[in-house]
């Protein structure tokens, strides 16, 4: 009989977030009895959906990259992802509608792009070649050290020559190098959004966040049939198949810690001996709450509290009894008119954007069942500040939903408040009280400081041996791509860096 690969007979992960459910499945395939403990009633986290009226949505993530993880994260589980998930490329991958009316379908086909910005921009149309050849280059310069490796110890940045770390566009902003390629206020504001793909400001991430263009463009945008939300359910599903048990309705309170080692966990009424656990709970919440603060050095403690969270989202799902064919594909993009005052607000007086640039995702234009008869399932979502005194999401939520459908019908979703029959809004207060995300962010620390990407929290505790640590809130970061290949990291799993793309 083949022997456990795993030195750890029980595992408890806490939380059933992306990156727990790849954790669970991981050390299941090892061969270690696993047991996922989750406070929500289903499982996925912020991966979650709604469904009312016939109107289905998701309420978090809708675009996936990278799916080459999911697609390793199977395999090595000893199945293929194709039995389980249906990737679908969509064309264009997102449509972008300008303030002066101008429209702009992306695709990750270089020369259909090319003959679109040939329209509106053309004189920047071998920039955009170039870019696009530049962040190509980042992402090799970059990826196999901050994406596909654990980074544990500071010695192990020496792995990126030397004169790579002067060619990473580290000490200029994403805004910046933007700028000095592009001339069109067009192509400017369209590679600038990239930086929120992991919750930061264009104006303040460094350059090297330029990589995340190169994912979406040159290696493409996925949607999954029946919704994003099957990968939750697809990754739930072979974790049950390998005997993983899933407790829902189980908030930890503690991880017991007994002579340097952890012992255990406990809920509000029960305690799990084990032994080793996986946190999927945001790292703020597991090195701060979880755990008592004498495991926790000063500095690690300082760094968690004064590093910056990413933006939060204002999300309102709207069920039309109409559809508006000429304007909305499945991803859409309505910029604001003034990038800088937006992001001014959202991250420096932490409100809610004046002018914000609104996206929509529209999955009844590839699902048809995600609508009762004839209509669209409008996932409206809107940067918004993480929890701060400055803004009361208490008073702010009716009034603000209000004028994001004003905004809308002004830009050409001619009726949109007549057609409304479902309507639903989730606030960055309803992302900390659901899934206890610090200060309501949704992609853990955000990319705001050069030492971000060095300061998010490892995958294992650095002291407590059996503590890892899995998720968005922890290295490598948001999005779901990287919070899976978290918890390849603290498994000890290789990533094939090669086979990323489907
Ligand atoms: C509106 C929105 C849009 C997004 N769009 C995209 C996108 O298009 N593409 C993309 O790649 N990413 C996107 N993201 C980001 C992506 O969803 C996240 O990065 C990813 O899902 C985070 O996974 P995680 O592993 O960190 O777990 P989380 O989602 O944070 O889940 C953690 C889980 O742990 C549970 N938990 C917490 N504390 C405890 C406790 N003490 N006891 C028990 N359980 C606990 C929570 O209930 C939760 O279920 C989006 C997110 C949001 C919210």
């Amino acid at each position: 009989m083949a022997q456990p690969k795993s030195i750890y007979g029980n595992t408890v992960v806490i939380g059933a977030g992306i990156g727990g459910l790849a954790a669970a499945c991981l050390l299941a395939a090892d061969g270690s009895q696993v047991t996922v403990l989750e406070k929500n009633a289903t499982v996925g986290g912020k991966m979650n959906q709604h469904i009312t009226k016939g109107y289905r949505f998701d309420t978090g993530p809708s675009l996936l990259t990278m799916p080459g993880v999911l697609t390793q994260l199977f395999s090595y589980c000893g199945k293929d992802v194709r039995d389980y998930l249906e990737f679908s490329a969509l064309s264009p991958v997102c449509r972008y509608h300008y303030p002066d009316g101008t429209v702009f379908n992306a695709y990750d086909d270089l020369e259909e792009t090319c003959r679109e910005i040939r329209q509106f921009a053309p004189e920047d149309e071998q920039a955009y070649r170039d870019f696009l050849n530049h962040t190509r280059a980042l992402y090799a310069r970059t990826a196999d050290v901050f994406l596909f490796h654990p980074l544990q110890k500071a010695g192990d940045l020496l792995q990126m020559p030397v004169m790579d770390v002067f060619k990473i566009d580290a000490l200029t902003t994403v805004s910046k190098k933007v700028d000095q390629y592009f001339s069109s206020v067009y192509l400017r504001q369209f590679f600038k959004r990239f930086a929120t793909y992991n919750g930061s400001s264009p104006f303040m991430a460094p350059g090297t966040i330029n990589v995340i263009p190169h994912v979406e463009m040159n290696m493409g945008g996925y949607y999954v049939r029946g919704g994003l939300y099957r990968v939750a359910e697809a990754m739930r599903d072979l974790a049950e198949s390998m005997g993983v048990v899933f407790h829902t309705g189980q908030e930890v309170k503690q991880i017991v810690v007994q002579d340097g080692r952890v012992t255990g966990v406990k809920t509000q009424n029960d305690a799990y001996d084990t032994d080793l656990v996986v946190s999927n709970a945001d790292a703020y919440e597991s090195y701060l709450t979880l755990l008592d603060r004498k495991h926790s050095s000063l500095m690690k403690r300082k760094i968690l509290e004064y590093s910056e969270p990413s933006c939060s989202g204002f999300v309102l799902l709207l069920g039309c009894n109409r559809t508006w064919e000429e304007k909305l594909v499945h991803h859409n993009i309505f910029f604001s008119s003034d990038y800088p005052a937006e992001f001014e607000d959202i991250f420096t007086h932490k409100r809610l954007p004046e002018n914000p640039t609104i996206y929509i995702a529209n999955t009844s234009v590839s699902d048809s069942s995600h609508v009762p008869g004839t209509g669209s399932n409008l996932f409206i979502l809107v940067n918004a500040p993480y929890l701060h005194s400055s803004q009361d999401w208490s008073a702010a939520t009716s009034a603000y939903a209000d004028k994001l459908i004003g905004m809308l019908e002004q830009r050409g979703l001619t009726d949109l408040q007549k057609s409304i029959e479902v309507k639903e809004v989730i606030t960055p207060m309803d992302f900390y009280q659901k899934y206890r995300s610090n200060k309501g962010s949704i992609y853990g620390t955000s990319s705001n400081s050069k030492m971000a990407a060095f300061l998010r929290p490892r995958n294992r505790h650095s002291d407590l041996e059996n503590l890892w640590l899995v998720g968005g809130s922890t290295h490598p970061g948001g999005g779901i791509p990287l919070a899976l290949l978290s918890a390849f990291h603290a498994c000890g799993v290789p990533v094939d860096s090669d086979k990323i793309q489907l």
